[in-house]
């Protein structure tokens, strides 16, 4: 069957997740697979006002799986939230006869596509974020990865916590989503773990908690605080007034969205890549991809932007009852 698509551009925008290299690699080499040209934009929307692009092919995709960040880099651009900004992007489309694009990363690069779409390119949209914050997908490309560097790095700060007999409180990104948080609380046996969906309640989810674990025989604890909770900081302060317990604050931060992607990250970002490219040689159009279960999906990108997601309930509840917050 004829391609829809003859030329497009791929690119990585907002915050950067292990995996977004695989599945530029899966884009590229679904491209040369069926025969469409691919461009390279780097620098997300910034690079697409500026012309910042290159020819993309089989080779120059060698070796992304296994690495972290994005070769094509990534960036928050203002100027593209304007209408200008947009019509200059556009600008570069026509310049280069690009007839779609697809953007790897979040919530914002989606809005972003849908304004391009606007403008009068077909768009696919990619979730890359360690947030997993994206409602039409139940995975987003990342996600292990940063759990991964977390759940290391907790399980070093608990050698050294269980030795000074201290409670340690961590802080775990997520912007204003648990879910990163939370699975990583389950995969460490934290103590208690605080996460922007449920409102905290101190003495019954923090200081109760470790009360219990302490007359239990504990004598070091992990309290695990999404970014969206708060200051972990904030939280130590507040357990050491409760406990006089010798508390220890460790932000990770920037840390968890780097490293080399896991089997999960690539294997998803592959098929996502795929998926992308093989529906616009299709002659879909302005959707966004997902999974849900074993399967790979795809959304209208105005109804992907619309739904809303929630924390894994039944996960949260497993967490309580297994932590002691119960
Ligand atoms: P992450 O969740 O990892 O931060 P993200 O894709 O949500 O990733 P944003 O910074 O929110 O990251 O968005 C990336 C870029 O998308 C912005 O810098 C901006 O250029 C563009 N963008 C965001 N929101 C809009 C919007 N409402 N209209 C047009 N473009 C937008």
């Amino acid at each position: 069957m004829e391609n829809a698509v003859h030329r497009i551009g791929v690119f990585t925008s907002g915050g950067d997740a292990p995996g977004m290299n695989a599945a530029v690699r899966g884009v590229v080499r679904t491209c040369v697979d069926r025969g469409i040209e691919c461009v390279g934009i780097r620098r997300g929307y910034h690079g697409l006002i500026n012309g910042d692009i290159f020819p993309m092919n089989f080779d120059s995709v060698n070796g992304l799986l296994r690495r972290g960040g994005t070769v094509l880099y990534s960036a928050r651009s203002e100027d593209f939230k304007a209408k200008l900004g947009q019509e200059k992007a556009m600008g570069t489309c026509k310049l280069l006869g690009l007839e779609a694009l697809v953007g790897i990363g979040g919530d914002g690069t989606f809005r972003g596509l849908l304004a391009m779409s606007k403008q009068g390119i077909p768009v696919m949209g990619i979730p890359g974020t360690i947030d997993n914050d994206i409602a039409c997908t139940s995975y987003t490309i990342g996600f292990d990865t940063a759990c991964q560097t977390a759940i290391d790095s907790i399980d070093k700060l608990s050698d050294t916590m269980q030795s000074h007999e201290r409670c340690s409180v961590v802080e775990v990104m997520g912007r204003n989503a648990g879910h990163l948080a939370m699975y990583v609380g389950v995969a460490c046996g934290a103590t208690c773990v605080l996460v922007p969906e449920h409102k905290v309640n101190f003495a019954k989810d923090v200081v109760e908690p470790i009360r219990r674990a302490r007359i239990g025989g504990r004598t070091h604890f992990m309290v695990i605080v999404a970014e969206g909770v708060g200051s972990a900081y904030d939280v130590a302060t507040k357990i050491k007034e409760a406990t006089s317990l010798d508390t220890r604050v460790t932000v990770l931060g920037h840390v968890q969205r780097g490293g080399a992607p896991t089997a999960r990250d690539r294997v998803t970002a592959t098929n996502m890549g795929y998926e992308a490219v093989t529906l616009l040689a299709e002659g879909k159009k302005n959707r966004v991809i997902g999974l849900q279960g074993e399967e790979y999906v795809n959304y209208d990108i105005e109804e992907a932007l619309s739904m809303k997601k929630g924390l894994n309930e039944q996960t949260y509840e497993v967490m309580r009852a297994l932590s002691g917050m119960g």
